[in-house]
C-alpha cells in the first residue's frame, strides 16, 4: 500500500547503481535488435516481453503502451505489464478520449517526455488528470512519446503505485532510447503496411490490381463455401449458400488500346481508362468489385449474380458502359472491348480456376475479332482441365518429343507452282489425338516453353531442308517457321534462334523465313527492332503474319526489315462477294508494291476466292483449296514432281 510522505521510497534496488544501469542497457539493446527485425504481428510479443523485462528490472509497478486509435481522437492501452499484486488496467483503458492527455502530446511534439514524480502534487489546472491517475492509485509516472514530429503513435509509460519514483537522468536516457526505437519500429511497420496496400491498388484508377483481384475472388469463394445457409426470415437471402449462389467473373480487354494511346497520346489514354473504370463501377452494385488487372484490362467480380436473366443483364450493362463514346477534349472516342465471362456453378475450387475460365472465354472473344463477349459455360468447362493436363504434359520430361511438323505449300496463283512452304507445329496428346496449335501454342507460351518449342521446330525444319528437300529441289523455295510475338521481345531472341539463323547459308537455294504476327511492340520497342535487324542481317527473311488484324500502319512498316506480308484469312473468306474486303486487299497490295515486298493471301479455299484475288493483283496464295498442310514425305513427293522453273 502507498504510504503517505514516503519520499525516497523503498525502491527495488538502488536506482543509481551502475550495475543496474548496465543491465537496463542490455535489456534495451536486446529489445532494439528484436524490434529491428520485427514484421507485422511479430511486434506484439516483442513489446510485451520488453515491457515485462524492463518493468521487472526497473522496479516499476506497471509498464504499458498506449496507441492513438485510428480516429485520432482516442487512445487505447495496447500492451501492459503489471508487477505481482498490481491490478491490470488495460481493460478499463480502451478508446479513452485523448483530450486528457493533450498536455502530454504537446510535450511529445517538442520531443519531450513527461515525468510526474508526484501525482498528488499536480497543479489544479490538471485536476482531471490528477483524479484520473489517483483513481488508479498511481503515485508517480513517466511517459515518453513513441514516434516523433508529425508521426506520434502514442506513448510508453511506467507507473509507480506502491511508492513514488526516483528516476535518475541516466535511467531516463535509456528509457527514451527504448521509446524512440519502438516509435521508429511502429513508423516502419505502418509504412510497410501502406506500401503493401499501395501494391494492391492500381495508382491510376485507385482500383484493386490483379493481385488483389485474385484475392477478392478467393475470398468470395471461401465465404460461399463455408458460409451457413441463412434461413432467418429477417436476413434470408442476404448470403445464400454456395450451391445457390453464382459468382461471376468478367475480364474486359479494351480492343486496340495501343492505337488509342498512339492517336490521342498517353495522357488521354489514361483519362479514358479512368472513365472506363468509373463507368464499370457505376454499372455494378456497390458490393461488386471492379479491378484493373492489366494495362488495358479490367476485371469485375459479382458476388451473387443471380439467374441467367440477371447474368445477361449484368453483361449488357457492362458492355454498354464500355461502348458508350468517351469525350476526350471535345472529341468523342469509342472504345470497344473483348469480354470473357465465367459464372461459378458452385464447383470452382479456387479464385484462380474461376478467373482462368474467364481468360479462356476472353481469348475466344479476342480471337473472333474483338468487340464481343464470350461466356465460359459449363459445356466448355472441361477446357480448363484440358489446359491443365496439356501444361503438365508439355512440361514433363520429354514433353515436347511428340512435336511434329506439317508443311503447307504456298503457290504462285497464276501457275500453281509451289514457291514456298510454311512449317506448322503439330502435337498429339497422350492418347495420340491431335491437339490443335491454337490450343497448345498459347499453353506453351504461358508455361514458358515457347522458346524450346520454336527451337525444336526450327531444328526439325533445317534437318528436313538439308536431308529431304534440297535433294529434290529444282529451284528456289521459301521455308518459314512461325515465331510468337511475345518471344520477339526477349533480349535472348537472337541467341535462341541462332541455330536457325546460322543455317540460312547452308540451306540455299532454300530461303529461310520467320513469320511474325504483328504486335504493338513491333514498332516502338528498341529490343524488337534490334532482334528484327539481327534476323535480317543473318539472311533470314521476315513476313508479317495475319496482316491487317493487328495495329501495323504503313508508315511504321517502312522502317522495319520486312520482306513479305501474309494477308489474313478473314479478308479472303468470300472475298468475291465482299466489296469491303476487296478494297482492303487492294490497299494491302498497294502497300506491298510500295514497300517492294512480297504479298501472299492466306486461307484460299475456293476457286472464286483465288480468281478474285488474282484480279486484285495478289500473286501468291496459300490455303486448303490449294494445298493442305502435309507431312514431309508428301511434300518431298510434291516438290520432286514439280517441273524446273521456266527460264
Ligand atoms: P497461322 O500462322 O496463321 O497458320 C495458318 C493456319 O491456317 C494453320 O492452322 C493452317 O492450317 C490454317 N489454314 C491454312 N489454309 C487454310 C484454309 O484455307 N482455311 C482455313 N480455315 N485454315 C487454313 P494451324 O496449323 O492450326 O495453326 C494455327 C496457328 O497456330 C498458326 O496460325 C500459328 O499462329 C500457330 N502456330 C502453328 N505452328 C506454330 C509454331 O510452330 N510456332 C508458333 N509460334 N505458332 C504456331
Ligand atoms: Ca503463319
Ligand atoms: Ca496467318
Amino acid at each position: 500500500m502507498p504510504t503517505e510522505g514516503d519520499e525516497s521510497g523503498d525502491l527495488v534496488g538502488d536506482q543509481h547503481d551502475p550495475v543496474r544501469l548496465v543491465g537496463l542497457h542490455r535489456l534495451v539493446s536486446a529489445t532494439m535488435r528484436a524490434l529491428g527485425q520485427a514484421v507485422g504481428d511479430s511486434v506484439d510479443p516483442i513489446l510485451n516481453s520488453a515491457l515485462a523485462a524492463i518493468g521487472t528490472f526497473s522496479g516499476v509497478d506497471r509498464a504499458y503502451i498506449f496507441l492513438t486509435d485510428p480516429d485520432g481522437a482516442h487512445l487505447s492501452n495496447t500492451h501492459e505489464w503489471c508487477a505481482t499484486g498490481i491490478a491490470p488496467e488495460i481493460a478499463n483503458l480502451q478508446h479513452v478520449p485523448r483530450e486528457m492527455a493533450d498536455p502530454w502530446f504537446e510535450a511529445f511534439e517538442d520531443d519531450q517526455h513527461v515525468y510526474i514524480p508526484s501525482v498528488a502534487e499536480l497543479d489544479d489546472d490538471q485536476a482531471e488528470l490528477r483524479e484520473f491517475l489517483l483513481a488508479q492509485d498511481i503515485q508517480s509516472l513517466l511517459v515518453a512519446p513513441l514516434g516523433s514530429g508529425g508521426e506520434i503513435h502514442g506513448f510508453i509509460g511506467f507507473d509507480y503505485v506502491r511508492h513514488r519514483a526516483d528516476f535518475s537522468p541516466a535511467d531516463l536516457d535509456v528509457l527514451r532510447i527504448l521509446a524512440d526505437t519502438i516509435g521508429a519500429t511502429l513508423s516502419r511497420l505502418r509504412a510497410e503496411e501502406r506500401a503493401a496496400r499501395v501494391e494492391l491498388v492500381d495508382p491510376l484508377t485507385g482500383l484493386p490490381n490483379r493481385t488483389m483481384f485474385v484475392e477478392l475472388v478467393d475470398q468470395t469463394l471461401a465465404l460461399g463455401a463455408t458460409g451457413p445457409v441463412d434461413v432467418r426470415p429477417e436476413t434470408a437471402g442476404r448470403r445464400t449458400a454456395r450451391s445457390q449462389r453464382r459468382s461471376l467473373v468478367g475480364l474486359i480487354d479494351l480492343d486496340e488500346f495501343a492505337g488509342i494511346n498512339e492517336t490521342f497520346g498517353f495522357e488521354t489514354g489514361d483519362a479514358i481508362l479512368v472513365r472506363v473504370a468509373e463507368r464499370l463501377q457505376a454499372a455494378l452494385r456497390p458490393d461488386d468489385h471492379v479491378a484493373r488487372v492489366g494495362a488495358d484490362e479490367f476485371a469485375i467480380l459479382v458476388d451473387d449474380a443471380g439467374d441467367d436473366v440477371a447474368v445477361d443483364a449484368i453483361s449488357s450493362r457492362v458492355a454498354a458502359a464500355i461502348s458508350e463514346p468517351v469525350d476526350v477534349d471535345g472529341t468523342l472516342a469509342t472504345v470497344s472491348a473483348s469480354i470473357g465471362f465465367n459464372v461459378d456453378d458452385g464447383t470452382a475450387e479456387s479464385g484462380a480456376e474461376l478467373i482462368s475460365g474467364a481468360e479462356v472465354a476472353l481469348r475466344q472473344a479476342k480471337g473472333s475479332g474483338g468487340a464481343r463477349a464470350v461466356s465460359f459455360d459449363r459445356d466448355s468447362g472441361d477446357r480448363i482441365a484440358e489446359r491443365v493436363n496439356l501444361t503438365m504434359r508439355l512440361r514433363s520430361p520429354g514433353g515436347l518429343d511428340a512435336l511434329r511438323v506439317a508443311y503447307q505449300p504456298a503457290v504462285e496463283l497464276a501457275s500453281g507452282r509451289v514457291l514456298g512452304v510454311e512449317a506448322l507445329a503439330r502435337y498429339t496428346d497422350a492418347d495420340g489425338a491431335a491437339v490443335p496449335p491454337d490450343v497448345f501454342i498459347p499453353v506453351a507460351e504461358d508455361a514458358g516453353l515457347i522458346t524450346a518449342l520454336t527451337q525444336r521446330i526450327g531444328r526439325m525444319v533445317v534437318e528436313d531442308v538439308l536431308e529431304r528437300i534440297l535433294p529434290v529441289l529444282q529451284g528456289p523455295l521459301s521455308v518459314s517457321i512461325n515465331v510468337s510475338a511475345a518471344h520477339l521481345e526477349h533480349p535472348e531472341f537472337v541467341q535462341d534462334l541462332a541455330p536457325y539463323l546460322e543455317a540460312a547459308a547452308t540451306c540455299e537455294p532454300a530461303h529461310l523465313w520467320v513469320e511474325l504476327t504483328e504486335s504493338g511492340s513491333m514498332v516502338g520497342d528498341p529490343q524488337v527492332l534490334a532482334n528484327l535487324d539481327a534476323v535480317a542481317a543473318a539472311g533470314v527473311r521476315i513476313a508479317i503474319d495475319d496482316f491487317g488484324t493487328g495495329y501495323s500502319s504503313f508508315a511504321r512498316l517502312r522502317h522495319l526489315p520486312i520482306h513479305g506480308i501474309k494477308v489474313d484469312q478473314s479478308f479472303v473468306r468470300g472475298v468475291e462477294s465482299d466489296p469491303v474486303n476487296q478494297s482492303l486487299i487492294r490497299a494491302q497490295v498497294d502497300i506491298a508494291d510500295g514497300l517492294d515486298i512480297l504479298l501472299l493471301a492466306e486461307g484460299c479455299e475456293t476457286r472464286a476466292e483465288v480468281d478474285t484475288l488474282t484480279e486484285l493483283g495478289v500473286l501468291f496464295g496459300q490455303g486448303f483449296g490449294l494445298h493442305r498442310p502435309m507431312p514431309i514425305e508428301d511434300l518431298v513427293e510434291l516438290l520432286a514432281a514439280q517441273e524446273p522453273p521456266p527460264g
